[in-house]
């Protein structure tokens, strides 16, 4: 107490009593003797003298203020503010300061003090949690100097302990404390953290407070509670935090196995792998095939890498934060990543990585934990998921209360399929040029986009026509029924060029082209700053083969499954980075008069709608005139963050974390909406669409749709639904029920 008041150093109190217990051969404080005890007192005051220069005050209210005043300064303490960044909590909100009497549980072997639960806190299970310790003050059960015991006589017999429970021990206190549990429960509707005294015989309650626990107890007391007739549905739903049920969602490491720490990186994609280190995606992939557990060990991973980031168990990199292509993609796939490992490096001519002093070659085992961002040597065993029973009920009761729809942002038959198991009412955002890297095709794309003019455009589309109307219909067929939204070719051609001399001699050789003139071509088309460069809707105003080509794909697609299986599904087709009306309406009559083509060639027509997306500041001021030629808006809050704070995606998480710590943002905003700044422009863009067409579908697609802050903000606004990806469908379903509440 007179070094935290004081502002001393703990030590040097601690020594003073450390030398006098040895002297005496005392292992425990409780052998000191009163006079032992006074000795100490008069050293301390000794201490405070020499340190202070001042003695230590006598007047008891000076005393208590002084220990007031400590109590509110502590909440600007490093500690705290730590604290409250890690936990959201508002720097303004401040601390209050309680002062109550004293009472010793360390008065003989009648007095004793204890910590306890209500509930067991980390599964939820319905029994009383806690430890005690006999003649003992609150300090020594948390330092860890005397071993705690049980409180229950079932859980000591569980642990085969020794020492009596309180239950055994104490049994009168034990039941008027158990009383205690119930009434606070009652009263409080939800599980307790209570700190108990015992002196000579008679029980004191210090402190309660709900309690903390882990996302699988939060669901299981929810439930329980509810089916106790203790808290109603809304309660239950509001109990649950969105984001920890993301470590339920995936593998998580057995708390229990032991783990070789190697280092760590940013968790930007949850859940837990292990397999061997592979360096490159085309090794991925063969070694997958193979029936080998892989993690993806890369600098920074490209669109290039897609098929290695699937046939991975993890993915590893050493570049990107959490909005990096490695970190988009992986959560878009359920893969565990962790990104932006600064202490990796990656030797490609040894084939071997090093991180810190530990070098690692590519076959060597390395497990990944994507919710902490920690890497191990090794591997560490995992423990599966449990969907089913209190999540899918406490899923049932937050479906019936919330009033955006979820959706999912995926791409293959398989995401999709995940998607819909997870809950998804229709995909908001299929980004075709996944399925462009698609192995065996990137050379027909490469070949289409080097090609020297339309002619030569046109013939490889050609080729790719059939693989896009097959890649729709499998999507189509597993999402029957619910809405599709197929965004067109957005990413700029830059990706997709080869740029080692490998991939050009492999692709002189395929299209009979020399490299020379394909690397001249590649010159041409490379891009200063692609992300502003030639992408998204730009493509389809140059190259409206491309749009065209995937629109047929889409229409036809459409139509086969209508004929095949009568359940004909509704496209939503989407133009990605629009700024004016003019190109929606030039890229929307293609789309349009590639449909009537269709359903001419066809005979039958379908319902389709063309929207776009808006994720350029200049698309949300617009948006009442670009409303005219769309059905639908989806707002691309990745790029409309990046587009209006004029930071990169990609490269922003060199200076995002510092900008946190400095408070200059509350949260990275490419992970909870900037609704200040961006927010306005959603809220605008909304207002003036409706305006324009009052029964405009409106969602979000960015990465913003999974994060249960930003979820807030959409239903606020007004959105239709909220498309994040295939995993986060779950933490959206809740978030928006909470949300609506
Ligand atoms: C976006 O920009 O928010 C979006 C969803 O598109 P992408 O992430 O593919 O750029
Ligand atoms: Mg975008």
């Amino acid at each position: 107490m007179p070094a935290v008041v004081l502002g001393l150093e703990h030590h040097l109190f601690e020594e003073a009593l450390e030398i006098v217990k040895e002297d005496s051969g005392y292992r425990n404080d409780v052998e000191m003797t009163e006079a032992d005890w006074r000795g100490i007192v008069t050293q301390y005051k000794g201490i405070v003298e020499v340190e202070l220069g001042r003695a230590f005050p006598q007047d008891v209210s000076e005393q208590l203020w002084d220990a007031i005043r400590a109590v509110f300064d502590s909440w600007d303490s490093d500690r705290a503010k730590v604290y409250r960044r890690l936990n959201d909590i508002p720097g303004d909100w401040g601390t209050a300061v309680n002062v109550q009497a004293m009472v010793f549980g360390n008065m003989g072997v009648t007095s004793a003090t204890g910590v306890a639960f209500t509930r067991d806190p980390a599964t939820g299970e319905k029994a009383y949690y806690g430890e005690w310790l006999v003649n003992a003050q609150g300090e020594d059960v948390v330092a860890g100097i005397r071993t705690p015991q049980y409180l229950t006589l079932a859980a000591r017999k569980r642990a085969g302990a020794k020492p009596l429970s309180m239950e055994e021990a104490m049994p009168a206190s034990y039941g008027e404390l158990a009383a205690v549990f119930e009434l606070l429960e009652k009263h409080y509707s939800d599980m307790q953290d209570i700190e108990f005294t015992v002196e000579r015989g008679k029980l004191w309650m210090l402190q309660t407070r709900s309690g903390k626990r882990t996302a699988k107890a939060a669901l299981k007391m929810a439930v329980d509670m509810v089916e106790e007739g203790l808290i109603d549905e809304t309660t239950a739903i509001r109990r649950v935090d969105p984001m920890a049920l993301d470590q339920l969602l995936h593998p998580t490491l057995d708390p229990k196995a032991p783990r070789d720490f190697l280092g760590r990186g940013l968790p930007a994609s949850p859940g837990a792998a292990s397999g061997t280190i592979v360096l490159d995606a085309d090794t991925a992939e063969k070694r997958a095939e193979l029936g080998e557990a892989v993690i993806l060990v890369r600098v920074e991973t490209s669109p290039e890498d897609i098929h290695g980031m699937h046939a991975a168990k993890g993915i590893l990199t050493a570049r990107g934060g959490m909005t990096s292509h490695a970190a988009v993609v992986a959560r878009g796939m359920g893969r565990p990543c962790v990104s932006g490992a600064s202490g990796l490096s990656i030797d490609m001519k040894t084939r071997t990585l090093r991180m810190g002093t530990r070098e690692l070659k590519e076959g060597d085992l390395i497990t990944l934990d994507g919710a902490t961002g920690e890497i191990m040597a090794g591997m560490v065993s995992t423990v599966q998921p449990e969907l089913a029973g209190d999540f899918a009920t406490l899923m049932e009761w937050a479906d019936r209360y919330r009033c955006m729809k979820v959706r999912a942002n995926a791409e293959t038959p398989a995401d999709c399929r995940m998607a819909r198991e997870f809950g998804a009412e229709g995909i908001g955002l299929c980004r075709t040029e996944h399925m462009f890297f698609e192995a065996g095709r990137i050379s027909s794309v490469r070949q289409m986009i080097l090609a020297q003019d339309e002619a030569g455009r046109r013939a490889t589309l050609e080729k790719l026509l059939p693989e896009q109307r097959a890649d729709f219909a499998a999507i189509f067929t597993v999402m029957a029924g619910l809405p599709v939204t197929i965004r067109l070719l957005d990413p700029p051609l830059h990706e997709f060029l080869p740029n080692r001399d490998a991939e050009f001699a492999a692709l002189s050789d395929t299209i009979g082209i020399g490299v020379d003139t394909l690397k001249r071509r590649a010159d041409e088309l490379h891009e200063m700053n692609p992300m502003l460069g030639h992408r998204g809707c730009r493509l389809g105003i140059t190259y409206p083969e491309i749009y065209e080509m995937q629109a047929r794909a889409i229409f036809e697609a459409a139509c086969d499954v209508a004929e095949e299986s009568g359940d004909a599904p509704v496209p939503e087709v989407m133009i990605p980075l629009v700024a004016t009306k003019k190109e929606l309406a030039i890229l929307k009559k293609l789309v349009d008069e590639t449909a009537a083509k269709v359903f001419a060639e066809k005979c039958r027509t379908l319902d389709y709608l063309v929207g776009t997306m808006i994720e350029l500041p200049r698309a949300a001021l617009m948006a009442g005139e670009i409303a005219e030629e769309a059905k639908f808006f989806s707002f691309g809050t990745n790029d409309l963050t990046q587009t209006t704070l004029g930071v990169s995606r990609d490269d922003a998480a060199r200076f995002l974390n510092p900008y946190v710590e400095k408070g200059i943002f509350l949260r990275d905003p490419f992970v909870s909406l900037d609704i200040e700044g961006v927010g306005q422009l959603v809220e605008l863009a909304v207002q003036r669409g409706r305006a324009t067409r009052a029964d405009i579908k409106l969602g979000i697609c960015g990465e913003h749709g999974g994060d249960p802050a930003s979820i807030t903000f959409c239903e606020k606004i007004g959105l239709d639904y909220v498309s994040p990806s295939p995993f986060r469908v779950p933490i959206a379903r809740l978030a928006a029920a909470q949300a609506a509440l």
